[in-house]
Formats: C-alpha cells, structure tokens, sequence
C-alpha cells in the first residue's frame, strides 16, 4: 500500500494578490473578504450589489463564502467582486 501524502495540507491561497482575506459574518453566512487595491484591478466586473461595473483601477473587494456551496467545487469559484461601499451596505 502506498504511503499517504503529507498531512500537511496547504491553505488554500487562491488569490495570490499579496493582503489577507478576513472573515466576516453576513445575515446569509460567513464570508470571506480580501481588498483589492487599485492597480491590482485590471479587469472589469460586475457588482452583485448594484449591478454596476467595477471598472479598471478601482480599489474594491473581492468576497467569497467561506464554505462551498452545494454543487461547487470551491469557494473560491464562488468569489464576486464588489465595490466597497455596495458590501460595507450589506447586512
Ligand atoms: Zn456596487
């Protein structure tokens, strides 16, 4: 029988962008939130807050829930890009 791999499982670092992800807890679960700063923001995304873009070279922040939902390999995959004020508004 094979040895196992190490235990030492790594944490998933899906978002290589240097800073840290926070948790923080919402009225639909906990959510993991890391701030993307302005040159990091290169493309453009769609806020689930407002469905307004969020263009190119603005500071914003990405979120993700904290545990996958069903159906979804990862988290990550689940990660939305939001401006600031749209999230800090959400309960
Ligand atoms: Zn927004």
């Amino acid at each position: 029988m094979a040895k196992r791999p190490s235990k030492h499982l790594r944490e998933p670092r899906p978002l290589s962008m240097g800073g840290f992800a926070r948790l923080e807890g919402k009225a639909d679960g906990d959510w993991m939130v890391q701030t993307m700063p302005a040159d990091s923001a290169t493309k453009t995304y769609t806020c689930p807050g407002c469905g307004q873009p969020v263009v190119p070279g603005t500071a914003h922040l990405v979120a993700w829930p904290r545990e996958a939902g069903i159906g979804s390999t990862s988290a990550v995959e689940e990660r939305r890009h939001w401006h600031t004020s749209c999230w800090q508004r959400r309960r």
